[in-house]
């Protein structure tokens, strides 16, 4: 018998990528499937990006690089923090990982042990429970409200943080549910902080800057009393359409940037060279793609949010950032598991339940806006119709 590590059955799973499977499965047999399901922009990677890879193929860039990145794509970065929200940031703090999930490991790894707590978003995006319960650190949910246009609170937050505390793990704009935490929610959260000097914080804000009505995202990085203990993940994922590409980064405290640098060497030794030298060309080349994106992405989640609120049982916080709707659905008398199932099966449309992020998702589910605007109008005028003509049977209903 195999003695298999005992916390391997704790380690979770990302349910967006098993219904994408199943969508393409359905569609391989010539269903007509709509996908509202993944969360990756549905445009190409601009071409100039694209361009810069082949051309560091072309020009030789076939080897390993430096574990914490090329140096010219480390001040990239720097720089690019420094255009955006105004911080300065030593390159030498930035570590380039492969996507930004390996930022998120790294940081519960370098802070999880026995009898310690992370607190972690709920509902959020499904690795941070999975990454804590896979450690030896306890999770500790951190529920994030409908009523509160799903940002988070600072007053729960903290009183949820104990001397046992050693990680808070933040996410806004939010996946899977659109929020965004206003500036004055994070600067009363930041006041509070100084009560734990010993508790870091990991700022995932990989959808920073898809946000939506003239809102300016305000980034833990902002606060100099916090430098010493946050570390920013962000990448170029969701912002250049680059999910493929598997690459992100973290900046980092700059004592913890050498423990970066060694478990990046036991892990991946560095990310492959093309793709670094297509970071490069995102970052310093020109920005209208991302605000091209950004508005398709606001047209969409307007049109999205007003066609479920039409929808006799359902309501739909308007999102205010990244590219996902999060609908109430509990009205409709489904469970959000057998309706996200009956949904993809009947009618052909992809979309997750709200409890594959957490169970504060009950009654919820999650609609990607990575869809063409034509695409999303045919796929919710289908949940309409579906919500609306199919019998409930007894096992469908809310529990
Ligand atoms: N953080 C959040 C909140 C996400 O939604 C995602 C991806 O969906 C990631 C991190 C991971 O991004 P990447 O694909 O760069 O690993």
């Amino acid at each position: 018998m195999l003695q298999l590590a005992q916390n391997l059955g704790r380690l979770g799973d990302e349910n967006a990528f098993t219904v994408l499977a199943r969508a393409q499965a359905l569609a391989a047999e010539g269903r007509d499937i709509i996908n509202l399901g993944i969360g990756q922009p549905d445009f190409p990677t601009p071409a100039h990006i694209v361009e810069a890879a082949v051309k560091a193929l072309r020009d030789g860039h076939h080897g390993y690089t430096p574990a914490a990145g090329i140096p010219k794509l480390r001040q990239a970065v720097s720089a690019d923090i420094s255009r955006r929200l105004d911080v300065a940031v030593d390159p030498d703090s930035v570590v380039i990982v492969p996507g930004g999930k390996v930022t998120m490991f790294f940081a519960v790894m370098m802070f999880a042990e026995a009898g310690r707590e992370i607190i972690y978003p709920d509902p959020g995006f499904p690795i941070y429970k999975s990454l804590i319960s896979y450690s030896p650190a306890t999770p500790v949910a951190l529920p994030i409200r409908e009523e509160n246009g799903f940002a988070f609170s600072a007053d729960e937050l903290l009183a949820r943080i104990t001397p046992k505390t050693s990680l808070i793990i933040l996410n806004t704009p939010a996946n899977p549910t659109g929020g965004v935490t206003p500036l004055e929610e994070i600067d009363k959260l930041v006041r509070g902080l100084e009560r734990w000097p010993d508790v870091a914080i990991l700022a995932d804000e990989i959808y920073g800057q898809i946000t939506f009505d003239g809102l300016r995202h305000a980034s833990l990085l902002q606060y100099p009393q916090l430098r010493d203990r946050v570390i920013l993940l962000d990448g170029w994922s969701k912002t250049y359409a680059m999910t493929g590409w598997r690459m992100g980064y973290g900046v980092w405290p700059n004592p913890l940037v050498e423990h970066v640098r060694r478990l990046a060497t036991n892990c991946h030794s560095c990310v492959n060279a093309p793709t670094q030298w297509a970071g490069i060309a995102a970052l310093e080349g020109p920005q209208d793609c991302v605000r091209d994106m950004t508005a398709a992405f606001d047209e969409r989640r307007t049109f999205i949010a007003s066609a479920l609120n039409a929808i006799p049982g359902m309501r739909c916080v308007l999102p205010k950032g990244a590219f996902y709707a999060f609908p109430n659905v509990s009205g409709t008398g489904w469970n959000e598991r057998t309706l996200a199932k009956a949904l993809l099966e009947e009618a052909g449309i992809a979309v997750i339940a709200g409890t594959d992020f957490g169970d504060a998702g009950k009654g919820f589910l999650r609609l990607s806006s990575a869809n063409s605007l034509e695409n999303i109008a045919r796929a919710v005028d289908r949940i309409r119709v579906f919500v609306g003509e199919r019998k409930l049977s007894g096992q469908d209903a809310v529990a």
